[in-house]
């Protein structure tokens, strides 16, 4: 998409991400949705994880330090983090914050709101002290959302622990979902607080998703909400006119790798940024692709074996021989560029919200592999609501099961009839952000009701 800015508005948004590649990326979307309506952006990001701000000159940022990075871990993902962060950001955030609003100010173009990512606890008590009307930006889905607002009933009710004899159980009141899809304990007070954060103190509530793929669950949610406007302006990485691979630099060898491949044939297996999974289930993993003999291009980043060993020096020779001969491994590929390409047939995926959405966004089918959190979640929508993929159950994760999973996938009917379905959602999530169209429009009504703040009109 084109970034020109003819109908400069000649005020400021002030957007706080949470320090996840995860959650940046789509922060970073948003910017541009809002730069391309004549927003002027400003991002407030920690020096921990941050982006290269000259590969953004459309934007302004500012850094604040943390504790993090003056400790110089390359930890990121944790819940650990999480709670770091909030507990020693609080302050630097809240004088970076003024001090944008100041200088804003006298250069006439004041900030007019603030976009916090809910995973920050703090930020709508500060945008309050400062008289800044705030949103939130929600990275995930509607489903995961709605589900985490009722954890303190599923509680009372008896759902925690989880019994192992009642993970199979559907769960009540939920199309769908099994118990076993329900995030784990020590996730709950990160999500509640999350929950709350998007539901105090809170002007609004922007979510990368869209009518087409979500409106079923947008009653729930708004009753939930109360009278807090929700805006379904997804999918948010169609904004942008660089891929997220710039987040991390790398080559392009995965692009000129597929571009010698037959159309459709390439599996593209990656779990994300986050997730980590032992030897032995990556042991799982490799022989099951080496056995199902179809192409892959694999992403195994530095946190999939957590950091501290190296899968090239964990495989037995005649493995990683016999992986070379169809494969391609690498530790980042430009997913959106990687999903577009013609040889790609199929995404084994952990079911982030990111990778979710960017692959129906090209219409390819996927085979679930979700670790926690919301992934179980979107990954039960995936398969079991929208019949677009086929989900592998983590607990039993075995090299003949995936060799047929594969298969199933790439060369059978099944796979044919997922690939017509997803296409059909495709086409639908080009449409939305056409003029006239869900998505489109919603944004249009954000960027007209953001600028009702400062007493303003499109
Ligand atoms: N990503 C990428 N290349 C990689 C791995 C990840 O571009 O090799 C991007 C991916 O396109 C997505 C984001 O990183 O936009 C990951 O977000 P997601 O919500 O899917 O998963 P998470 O990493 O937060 O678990």
């Amino acid at each position: 998409m084109e970034h020109n800015q003819e109908n400069k508005l000649h005020c400021r948004v002030v957007l706080f991400p949470q320090s996840y590649t995860g959650h940046l990326i789509p922060m970073l979307n948003l910017g541009y949705a809002l730069y391309s309506k004549g927003f002027s952006i400003t991002i407030i990001h920690t020096r921990f994880n941050s982006p290269d701000p000259t590969k953004y000159p459309n934007f302004n940022f500012y850094f604040i330090e943390d504790v993090l990075s003056k400790a110089k871990t390359s930890s990121t993902g944790s819940l650990d983090t999480i709670r770091v962060l909030n507990e020693t950001c609080l302050e630097p955030f809240k004088d970076c914050l003024s001090h944008i609003m100041e200088v804003s100010s006298k250069d006439g173009e004041p900030v007019v709101c603030l976009v916090s990512d809910p995973m920050w606890v703090f930020a709508g008590i500060v945008a309050d002290q400062l008289n800044l009307p705030r949103l939130v930006l929600r990275t995930g889905g509607l489903l995961a959302f709605v589900l985490y607002d009722s954890l303190p009933v599923l509680k009372d009710k008896g759902y925690f622990p989880i019994q192992e004899t009642q993970k199979e159980e559907p769960l009540l009141k939920v199309p769908h979902l099994k118990v076993k899809d329900l995030p784990a304990e020590e996730h709950h007070n990160v999500l509640l607080n999350m929950v709350k954060e998007t539901k105090n103190n809170c002007q609004g509530m922007i979510c990368n998703t869209f009518k087409e793929l979500e409106g079923s669950i947008l009653d729930t949610l708004q009753a939930k909400m109360l009278a807090t406007p929700i805006f379904l302006i997804g999918p948010l990485h169609k904004y942008s006119s660089t891929s997220s691979s710039s987040l991390v630099a790398q080559g392009q060898s995965s692009i000129t790798w597929l571009n010698e491949q037959s159309p459709h044939s390439v599996l593209y297996v990656s779990f994300g940024t986050v997730a980590g999974i032992s030897k032995e289930q990556l042991l799982e993993v490799a022989f099951g692709i080496a056995n199902s003999q179809q192409p892959f291009l694999w992403v195994i980043g530095p946190r999939l074996l957590n950091g501290s060993e190296k899968y090239d020096e964990l495989f037995p020779q005649y493995l990683l021989e016999s992986l070379s001969k169809k494969g391609y491994i690498v530790e980042w590929a430009p997913q959106q560029e990687v999903l577009a390409h013609p040889a790609i047939g199929g995404f084994w995926t952990h079911c982030g919200w990111n990778s979710s959405i960017e692959s129906i966004c090209e219409g390819v089918p996927m085979i679930c592999l979700p670790f926690f959190g919301d992934q179980m979640m979107n990954a039960r929508y995936i398969t079991d609501v929208l019949k677009i993929g086929l989900q592998l159950e983590k607990g039993v994760l075995e090299r003949n099961e995936i060799e047929k999973s594969i298969s199933r996938l790439m060369v059978g009917k099944e796979g044919r009839d997922i690939r017509e379905r997803i296409s059909d959602l495709k086409a639908k999530a080009k449409r939305c952000l056409m003029e006239g169209e869900s998505s489109y429009e919603s944004l249009d009504r954000l960027s007209s009701y953001i600028l009702s703040f400062c007493g303003q009109k499109l």
